[in-house]
């Protein structure tokens, strides 16, 4: 069933949905087309967030799976299947991919949601309209990658040509599963690369899904490959394998790390990071709208259960509007998200991934609180919930930038409200981070507002908005968040490598 289809389904059915996925999981990797077992048999279990029961019992690829992924991946690209197909073929291949995933949302969105605990009505009104828009966009860009002629004396003529990378390994987190997947092998793709995948080890589902849906899309076997397994086994030998030549990653600034460090240790390859955030959100005392703000505040950091590399996780409030700004949040926040079944289309925030994550939400919101922030709602796990990792919606006031809670990623739903006055304290407050993801900046005083954006150490600033956008807009950061951009043509680019073409005429 396609994305319009699934909107009209009620809880009941997206149940019934759910009990039909789960009789006939894909657990195997695919590699070269097929799906197998690991050589050496492993597996770990997916458990479902909500409930704690066991999906299903996934192959863990080791080392050697890599190896035959990207051997298949290397043997694809050099073949020319995909990356000598003309621009147009490749196109169609993408636009019927894109379609594809469409018209099987209903089984996308239920193992998306039974791996990771996200809300049935987010992934189908943002992550998978989403996941298509990349898919789309990506394919629009194939024949609009182009090279130049530069300008040189009479008896030369210099060309400057795109070529794809070669094998691209891709490793992606579990918060957005597809889409963050999607943000890698769409533009990967599309510049022309194979790709070997390994999604997060939390949400091993759905890509493997994804993968199948490129092949019956008429992509060739060997150009996308999807293999699950351990971070610090699977994920570490792609990032350490000789015969890749880009890595590209999405997870935190620790593991990001290590990636470049894998990197130096094989071939150089190239390295691509999308890493963790802290981002400020500033609301200055003019801001134009009070409502829209404070809901842009407690959407910024509740959505998708604040497990959101961008989320405004810093709220930075000119102190002549603290208070109302604190009342209005808490008159209107409080309730605005109810964690709950996440296959209830009317549930707008799920359990956390993991029982793990649940633990380090609740020590941070301790933390919190010894270290002298004002707890004003949440910080608790809601009654009734107990078999599944769920933490309420959680408001801290008077933060001080120095606590712990405004400076490590907590990654779930605690919003940390800071007083300050006047922009250069503002100022001083949001770059006074390792990160650098996102910014928000609320004021009707275009002045102060470029003021704010020409200061701000962060890759997308949002202004009277918080989280806005389409494809044409790069994603990525500055400082620890690494240095990518996602979406966007440069993102296309950044799969390709320049080849400088110098020609000697021969003389009149
Ligand atoms: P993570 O770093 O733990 O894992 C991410 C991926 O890396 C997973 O696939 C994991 O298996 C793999 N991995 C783990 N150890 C590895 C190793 N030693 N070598 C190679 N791969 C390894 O992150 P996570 O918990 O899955 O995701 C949450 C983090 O991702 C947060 O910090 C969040 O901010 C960040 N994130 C960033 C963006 C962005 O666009 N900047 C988007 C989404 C998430």
């Amino acid at each position: 069933m396609n994305l319009t289809q699934v909107k009209q389904h009620d809880s009941t059915q997206w149940k019934a949905v759910a009990t039909d996925a789960r009789s006939h999981i894909e657990t195997r990797l695919l590699i070269d087309g097929k799906f197998v077992d690991a050589i050496k048999g492993g597996r770990f279990v997916t458990s479902n967030p909500a409930n704690g029961e066991t999906l299903a019992e996934m192959s863990a690829g080791g080392v050697e799976d890599i190896d035959r992924a990207v051997a298949a991946a290397r043997k694809a690209f050099y073949s020319g299947v995909w990356s000598r197909l003309a621009p147009r073929d490749r196109m169609d291949v993408l636009y019927r991919f894109a379609d594809l995933v469409d018209e099987n949302a209903e089984q996308l969105a239920v193992l998306e949601t039974l791996d990771m605990g996200k809300p049935i009505a987010d992934v189908i009104n943002l992550d998978l309209p989403a996941v298509v828009a990349t898919i789309r966009f990506m394919a629009e860009c194939i024949d609009k990658i182009e090279g130049s002629v530069t300008n040189t004396d009479s008896s030369s003529m210099h060309m400057i040509l795109r070529e794809p990378l070669g094998v691209v390994g891709a490793i992606s987190p579990w918060n957005y599963p597809l889409l963050m997947a999607t943000w890698k092998i769409a533009p990967a793709l599309a510049a022309g690369n194979t790709v070997v995948l390994k999604p997060a080890e939390q949400a091993p589902m759905s890509c493997l899904r994804l993968g199948e849906l490129f092949l019956q899309a008429g992509g060739p076997p060997g150009v996308l490959n999807v293999v699950n397994g351990m971070g610090e086994i699977a994920g570490r030998a792609l990032a350490l394998h000789n015969d890749v030549a880009k890595l590209t990653f999405t997870g935190s600034t620790e593991v990001g790390k290590l990636i470049l460090q894998y990197s130096g240790q094989s071939n150089m390859k190239r390295v691509a990071l999308e890493c963790g955030g802290k981002s400020p959100q500033i609301f200055m005392a003019d801001l134009p709208d009070l409502d829209k703000a404070v809901a842009a505040a407690y959407n910024g950091i509740f959505a998708n259960m604040g497990e959101v590399c961008s989320a405004g996780s810093r709220l930075l409030v000119e102190r002549p509007i603290y208070n109302e700004f604190i009342e209005r949040f808490i008159a209107e926040g409080e309730h605005a998200y109810k964690p709950g079944e996440p296959l209830d289309p009317a549930t707008n925030m799920g359990p956390l991934v993991d029982r793990e994550s649940q633990q380090r939400v609740l020590g941070m919101i301790e933390t919190g609180k010894k270290e002298g922030a004002t707890l004003h709602f949440g910080g608790t796990k809601p009654k009734g919930l107990d078999e599944g990792a769920y933490v309420n919606p959680t408001l801290f006031g008077d933060v001080n930038n120095s606590m712990t809670i405004a400076r490590q990623e907590i990654f779930g739903p605690v919003a940390s409200v800071i007083p300050f006055d006047g922009a250069e304290e503002a100022i001083h407050i949001a770059n006074d981070t390792i990160y650098g993801l996102a910014s928000g900046i609320w004021t009707r005083d275009i002045n102060k507002a470029f003021a704010l954006i020409k200061n701000i150490e962060a890759g997308v600033v949002w202004v009277n908005s918080y989280e806005d956008g389409d494809m044409t807009q790069p994603f990525g950061g500055y400082k620890q968040s690494g240095q990518a951009r996602d979406k966007c043509m440069e993102s296309v680019k950044s799969y390709t490598q320049c080849k400088s073409a110098w020609i000697r005429l021969a003389a009149e």
